[in-house]
């Protein structure tokens, strides 16, 4: 654990070598298994992925891409939306799709602006992980807006007793409810709704037909993670994947095969993610001087522990002990925090508002008449897109580089939370795929110390030309 004292976690040394099992790297042959299992089976034969000594694991390209080709749509394995997000925009918690209609969207945004709050009614809006390497900030709903619009319109809104003009051409799925009665995930569809079920949320659903001890405790996790930093409900999504992939297996291999076997199998997909414990790889903020450094990282550590401690309360599995060791929960954050995959879906609010702004002047100034007063209660913020973190396995395969020749960009059509990469220019045959992590136009002194928090130093032919000698 380095310079920053023992573990307090006991499962960290009674599961000692199991976890250490499950944080090594995954031999070659497993890993090519994998992707080729995983790239078959999404039907993606434009890429592979490839293993060279000096970079790793890459991606290639299997044929020749123009200029402006779609290279890879992603799936993400998994993702969350940001709490402070859950305000602005209500998207599906599977696909991320937005859901209900475009005045569901305005009028449950400015009820829950006008309460000032967010939404699980606390009353502050908290910056997450400010003070712990994640790059998120606030989107500010600002309350005591003078452009307010009465509640019953709010109300008439989201229960689509009102409706805008020309929202019949940004027409939305309708809300599909959590099956397990709680109030705080929606989908776009039943199957949406199964999938995230069977997939993490038949573990996390704090709904009412979730057993009252494990609710509570459930609760108190969820609470615990909005207060101080959303990683940890991301992180938590990735144990019950795990979890229930373990059960799944089980089922499927009776007693034949042993735990730790199974444990390994239904690991797989995230173990290729790894990197480094988070308390280890998290930038140190600007404002602790590097002689604060070991209490720092100690402090992140520590409030990792108390999260990993409520959420044993809720789900723990004695099959399954390593996966709620710290030292996994560590991994698990930090393969968060490294490989740098955010969740994006742009807004269809924005959209329709772009649209009534495009119309011809007459019917700009008819349809405006109705409109105009919402946008102005929603302020600047009206286009606030669906933002989260995720962990996309085959995107986070792609090697860095300051001149890449792909990278990530949602099109018009691209409305739900996959990866969506494009190539920037020609790409042939066998040619790497390179994306940038970081802004590429940055000089070269400043490129190089932010890539230095992914563990590297940038040898890309404009690194070789910018260096100063
Ligand atoms: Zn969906
Ligand atoms: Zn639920
Ligand atoms: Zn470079």
């Amino acid at each position: 654990m380095g310079g920053i004292g023992v573990s307090p976690c006991d499962l960290d040394r009674e599961f000692a070598p199991q976890i250490a099992q499950l944080v090594a790297t995954p031999p070659l042959q497993s890993a090519e298994e994998y992707y080729d299992e995983l790239i078959w089976s999404k039907k993606l034969d434009g890429i592979r992925v490839s293993y060279s000594s000096k970079h790793g694991k890459g991606v290639c390209a299997n044929r020749d891409f123009a200029e402006d080709d779609l290279v890879l749509k992603d799936q993400m394995l998994v993702g969350a939306q940001d709490s402070l997000n859950k305000i602005d925009c209500v998207v599906c918690s599977y696909c991320f799709r937005f859901i209900g209609s475009i005045e569901f969207q305005i009028g449950r945004r400015l009820y829950l602006q006008s309460l000032g709050g967010s939404v699980d009614g606390t009353t502050e809006r908290h910056c997450h992980g400010s003070d712990a390497g994640s790059s998120t900030g606030c989107s500010g709903a600002s309350s005591g807006n003078s452009n307010a619009v009465p509640q019953e319109v709010m109300m008439s809104l989201m229960d689509g007793n009102m409706s805008l003009p020309l929202t019949d051409q940004f027409c939305l799925p309708s809300v599909v409810a959590c099956p397990g009665g709680c109030e705080g995930e929606l989908y776009c569809s039943q199957s949406c709704a199964d999938s995230d079920w069977d997939s993490y949320h038949s573990l996390l659903c704090a709904g009412s037909k979730t057993e009252p001890l494990r609710k509570s405790a459930l609760q108190k996790f969820v609470g615990h993670a909005n207060g101080t930093n959303d990683i940890f409900l991301v992180a938590a999504k990735a144990i019950t994947f795990t979890l229930l992939r373990y059960r799944k297996l089980k089922r499927q291999h009776g007693s034949h095969e042993s735990s730790s076997s199974l444990l390994m199998e239904a690991w797989k997909p995230l173990s290729m993610g790894f990197k480094k414990r988070w308390w280890e790889c998290v930038a140190l903020p600007e404002d602790v001087d590097s002689s604060e450094e070991e209490l720092f990282r100690q402090q992140i550590r520590d409030l990792a522990f108390t999260s990993l401690q409520l959420l044993k309360d809720a789900i723990f599995d004695p099959e399954c002990a390593p996966l709620f060791s710290l030292d996994i929960y560590g991994h698990i954050i930090g393969m968060f925090e490294l490989n740098n995959l955010d969740l994006v879906v742009a807004s269809p609010v924005e959209d329709y508002f772009i649209h009534i702004d495009d119309l011809p002047e007459s019917e700009k100034e008819e349809a405006e008449k109705v409109t105009g007063p919402f946008l102005d209660a929603l302020g600047e913020d009206y286009s606030v897109p669906c933002e989260g973190t995720a962990f996309f396995p085959l995107q986070s395969c792609m090697n860095h580089s300051c001149c890449p020749n792909a990278k990530a960009f949602k099109r018009d059509e691209d409305k739900d939370g996959h990866a969506v990469i494009i190539a920037l220019r020609p790409i042939s045959k066998d040619k790497e795929i390179t994306i940038s992590y970081i802004d590429e136009d940055l000089p070269y002194e400043e490129r190089q110390a932010q890539l230095a928090d992914y563990g590297f130093t940038c040898t890309c032919l404009k690194c070789q030309e910018e260096r100063p000698v």
